[in-house]
């Protein structure tokens, strides 16, 4: 993906002169956010793009982080909004919606906005959210077949479990919706033939959830930091248990190791849906750029 948007930003640069332009605000020091942010940014330098970092304290007040994104709306330069979430809670209650909200559109490249949402939900999204179209992506440059399939997601949250339901539906799968109040989930999640599971609990989906066979699509990314539970998921002499010794934590996903026994595919976590997630953001971005030329 990375390689097919090189020959896009090159042209788009010698018709306007100058390289679709990403703004990425960051907004005090989550230290998983600081990890994403870094790698979204040196993403984008690799591709060509300009990313810029637009950082405020974790002490600003929500009128900053409301002018921080005026500014990038009203910037020629900018072509692509990204406000890494979460927002520190000490901007307010609701505020992390306004942030969101006050999002140009046309440069929502995360496609949070409701404007992107509902353009999503009428199966004409420009900017469609990053995770989900990776997703998407993922699936069909694997050349596993979505038409007519049972497909079962797991997670319903907004920026991932809802929208990546969407996209199913819309690529002709049949589509169950599950969450913290499903009952039997495991024999729902059995159904599936493509199991999307995006719940943030590490291991939750065990080989019992999966019918043989089936995609797993793991978008959990869950830092651990207790050696036994890893010894309990991988046994306790797992080459990851050496990275885990190195580091002191391990990212893992919601799918238990064992699941890759059962499954007939399995994403891994890290080097998953996290790199299509980014890929799908830097398409968008110059998406945005190329309509924003346009208009
Ligand atoms: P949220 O916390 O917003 O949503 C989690 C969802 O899981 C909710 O719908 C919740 O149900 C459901 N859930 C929680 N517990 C259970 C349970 N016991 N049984 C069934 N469903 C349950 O998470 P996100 O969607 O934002 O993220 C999910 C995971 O994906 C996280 O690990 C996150 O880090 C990761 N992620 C990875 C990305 C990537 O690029 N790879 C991008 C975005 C997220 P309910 O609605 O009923 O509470």
């Amino acid at each position: 993906m990375r390689d097919e948007l090189r020959p896009r930003i090159e042209a788009f640069r010698l018709r306007t002169g100058r390289p679709p332009g990403l703004g990425v605000v960051l907004v005090g020091e989550h230290p998983a956010s600081e990890v994403y942010v870094r790698n979204k940014l040196r993403a984008a330098s690799e591709v060509g793009l300009r990313a810029d970092l637009e950082r405020l304290p974790a002490t600003a007040a929500l009128a900053d982080a409301l002018a921080l994104v005026e500014r990038l709306n009203g910037s020629p330069a900018h072509d692509g909004i990204l406000v890494q979430d979460p927002l520190p809670a000490g901007l307010g209650p609701g505020a992390s919606q306004q942030v969101f909200d006050l999002i140009d559109p046309a440069k929502d490249v995360d496609g949070f906005t409701p404007v992107n949402a509902g353009r999503l939900l009428q199966n004409r999204a420009t900017l469609p959210p990053c995770t989900p179209s990776g997703i998407i992506e993922l699936l069909d440059r694997s050349g596993i077949p979505v038409a007519g399939r049972r497909a079962v997601v797991i997670g319903r949250s907004d920026i991932v479990g809802k929208p990546v339901a969407l996209l199913l539906v819309q690529r002709d799968a049949t589509v169950t919706l599950c969450h913290s109040k499903t009952a039997n989930l495991p024999d729902v999640a059995r159904q599936a033939e493509i199991l999307v599971v995006a719940v943030g609990r590490p291991a939750f989906v065990t080989p019992d959830f999966v019918r043989p066979g089936a995609t797993v699509v793991d978008v959990g990314i869950n830092n651990v930091t207790d050696r036994a539970l890893l010894e309990r998921w991988f046994g306790d002499d797992h080459p990851r248990l050496r990275d885990f010794d190195r580091r002191g934590a391990l990212l893992v996903g919601d799918v238990h190791p064992d699941v890759v026994e059962v499954a007939g595919a399995l994403t891994p976590v890290p080097g998953g849906v996290g790199p299509l997630t980014i890929a799908s953001l830097l398409r968008n971005t110059v998406r945005a750029a190329e309509l924003r030329a346009d208009r």
